[in-house]
């Protein structure tokens, strides 16, 4: 094992790297540091999962070689650097791991002790959180100074922001380096402190909880509300919003942001959302949300 000091960190040395998690955020991720040149190696817990979502990609990328927006060959390229692995221990190596797996604090806190065990002390550690205290999933590790928030957004190739969150023991140039990355990768990054829902889904949250209020008070349906928000402007209406999340994700990050808010009124989780996620209708990664995805 190396030891650092994590005085500076130049972006480009963070390659090769490990994404853990590979469903929707991990995924997208395991693409955009592929398209930029970057080898990825890509774990999922569950057994398949990783090899799933490179074949899921192979087959949305051929679609871009059809309608002339990306060559043959820079796919096979991107394909090439994405290497699925079955093992974590596999990733010994790495520079740099972004985790991209359930929205669960003891989880994922579980899962970066077993990772310090693994891989060098100067390697980054990266979390893909939407709403857990980036201070909180560091403490108890070893070098807490190198755990990041890289919070990126669905879908990740489109979307340009990532916001890059220190929590309270995080060194400034793990931070630093992050956001240089970010840069390289084509996104947009700013810095946010580890606040509940950092910036973004802090925002986002009154919005949802007002669309949930709104189908408990039964005033309008999904799709009323959805046609009446893209008519006012946006890309995309509340409800398939949240069925492209992922009502899972949505319910587990609007309960960490209540909880982390000493239980403030202003974050309560729906009743109409955890009927959901009770019934497993999760949206568009289960087939059925607000509207059915055959
Ligand atoms: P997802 O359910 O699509 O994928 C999570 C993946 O992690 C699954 O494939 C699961 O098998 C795997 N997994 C679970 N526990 C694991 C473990 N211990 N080790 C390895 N793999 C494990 O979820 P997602 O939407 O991709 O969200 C992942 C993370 O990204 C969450 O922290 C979420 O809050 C965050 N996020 C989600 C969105 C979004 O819009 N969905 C946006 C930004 C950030």
């Amino acid at each position: 094992m190396t030891t650092t000091t994590m005085t500076s960190i130049p972006p480009l040395n963070l390659a090769p790297m490990l994404v853990i998690g590979a469903g929707i955020m991990g995924a997208g991720i395991a693409q955009v540091a592929a398209q930029a040149g970057h080898p990825v190696l890509l774990h999922d817990a569950r057994e398949g999962a990783a090899i799933e979502a490179k074949a899921k990609l192979a087959k949305s990328l051929d679609t871009l070689v059809a309608k002339g927006k990306l060559t043959a060959e820079a796919v096979a390229q991107t394909l090439a650097r994405i290497t699925p692995v079955s093992a974590i221990e596999e990733a010994a190596p790495v520079r740099l791991v972004v985790e991209a797996i359930v929205e669960k604090l003891d989880v994922k806190r579980a899962l970066f002790k077993q990772l310090e065990g693994i891989v060098a002390t100067d390697c980054v550690l990266a979390t893909n959180t939407s709403s857990i205290s980036v201070t909180a999933i560091a403490n108890g590790l070893a070098h807490p100074e190198r755990l990041v928030g890289m919070h990126f957004f669905n879908p990740v190739p489109l979307m340009k922001l990532v916001e890059v969150v220190s929590g309270l023991q995080t060194a400034p140039a793990v931070a630093e380096a992050i956001f240089e990355l970010s840069k390289v990768w084509g996104k947009t990054p700013v810095h946010a402190k580890s606040t509940p829902g950092f910036i973004v889904n802090r925002i986002a949250r009154p919005y949802y909880a007002e669309t949930l209020a709104l189908l408990l008070e039964q005033a309008a349906t999904p799709a009323v509300l959805d046609a009446c928000l893209r008519a006012a402007g946006f890309r995309m209406g509340p409800c398939e919003l949240m069925d492209l999340i992922g009502h899972d994700t949505n319910f587990s990050v609007t309960q960490s942001v209540y909880e982390a808010n000493f239980y403030d009124k202003r974050f309560v989780p729906s009743l109409v959302q955890r009927e959901m996620v009770d019934g497993g209708l999760f949206g568009r990664k289960t087939g059925r949300g607000f509207y059915a995805y055959p």
